[in-house]
């Protein structure tokens, strides 16, 4: 039975672990990865005491403050419920079971998906949703990006530098991005942009080979070998639970950190609180175990 258990190592999570290792609590991190969004983010410029850092660079800083602090980790392991069971909290993953008294959930934002056929069949296998991290791996290639924002057309200009030829796709009739990005995709004789268009189908054999794109009723294959999505993030609120959500699915939390449920708080881009930045993220992470520690203290004076 731990004191605390925190769901995520993004800026929220490493930061709650570092405020719960200095109240010397009896703690477990259980994480998909160590950085979170940090780990897609290139150039980060409005860190304090930071003018410029990358997001490698500041993951890497991450890290070895949580070693500092000789956090234990379970990572690669996803939550699929967090249940309350009389004083205790039942968290379960695809591994394993654990207990605490108290959770902070830092999940944050996963990217939010086509959900069309052969999406999840070729996930790594072309179809990719972070550009900084996988643009690389199709140099030479024909690639495509879905996606009409500030995130899409960013895409496309860092692979504009790496693919033979970008095909952007986009649902909307027109860009909804900074017009700079818009003129050097247009000016750049690479991109062939469908607007009003969507993603039907990813085919292909062991890897991607193609997609089927409809535009104005008709349906035609565009013989890309990745695609990358970039249509936004939604928060990883998707395992079972009583915590309240809001219509977006972020957790509804009150200025103490507090879910619905007592003794879950919650943390950074997985909540309703505004501005998604990893310095709200990390301050967010350190009031959640804050309140979490209150909350044990108070317990334990109850009990008495
Ligand atoms: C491309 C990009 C650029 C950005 N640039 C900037 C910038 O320049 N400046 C800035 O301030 N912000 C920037 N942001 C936003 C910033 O990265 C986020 O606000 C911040 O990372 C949120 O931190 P978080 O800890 O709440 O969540 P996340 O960073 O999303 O971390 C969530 C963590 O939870 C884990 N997790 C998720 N679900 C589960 C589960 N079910 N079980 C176990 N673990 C789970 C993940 O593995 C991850 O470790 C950028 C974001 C993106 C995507």
């Amino acid at each position: 039975m731990y004191d605390l258990i925190i769901i995520g190592a993004g800026p929220a999570g490493i930061t709650a672990s570092i405020y719960a290792a200095r109240k010397r609590m009896n703690f477990l991190v259980i994480t998909g990865n160590i950085g979170g969004q940090t780990l897609w983010t290139t150039n980060i410029e409005n860190y304090t005491g930071y003018q410029f850092i990358t997001g490698a660079e500041l993951v890497q800083k991450f890290i070895e403050q949580l070693e500092q602090s000789r956090v234990q980790l379970k990572q690669g392991e996803k939550v699929i419920s967090i249940k309350k069971e009389g004083e205790t909290l039942k968290v379960t993953t695809d591994k394993a079971a654990y207990e605490a008294r108290a959770v902070v959930i830092a999940s944050g934002k996963v990217p939010r998906k086509l959900g069309v056929p052969g999406e999840e069949e070729y996930r790594n296998k072309g179809v990719a949703y972070c550009a900084a991290c996988d643009a690389p791996l199709f140099s030479g290639m024909e690639v495509a990006v879905a996606g009409g924002g500030n995130s899409a057309l960013d895409a496309t200009l860092q692979l504009m530098n790496i693919a033979s030829h970008i095909s952007l796709i986009d649902a909307s009739p027109r860009f909804k991005a900074d017009p700079v990005m818009i003129e050097k995709i247009e000016a750049s004789g690479k991109v062939t942009v469908y607007h009003a268009a969507s993603i039907e189908r990813i085919h292909g054999d062991t890897f991607m080979q193609g997609l089927t794109v409809r535009q104005s009723g008709k349906a035609f294959e565009l013989p890309v070998k990745g695609l990358f999505v970039e249509i936004g993030y939604v928060p990883a609120s998707d395992f079972k639970s009583d915590v309240a959500l809001n219509e977006y699915g972020e957790i509804l939390v009150n200025c103490n950190s507090e879910t619905s449920v007592p003794g879950v708080f919650a943390a950074g881009d997985v909540t309703d609180v505004s501005a998604k930045q990893i310095i709200v993220a990390c301050g967010e992470g350190a009031k959640a175990t804050i309140a979490a520690f209150s909350y044990l203290e108070r317990h334990k004076q109850e009990a008495l």
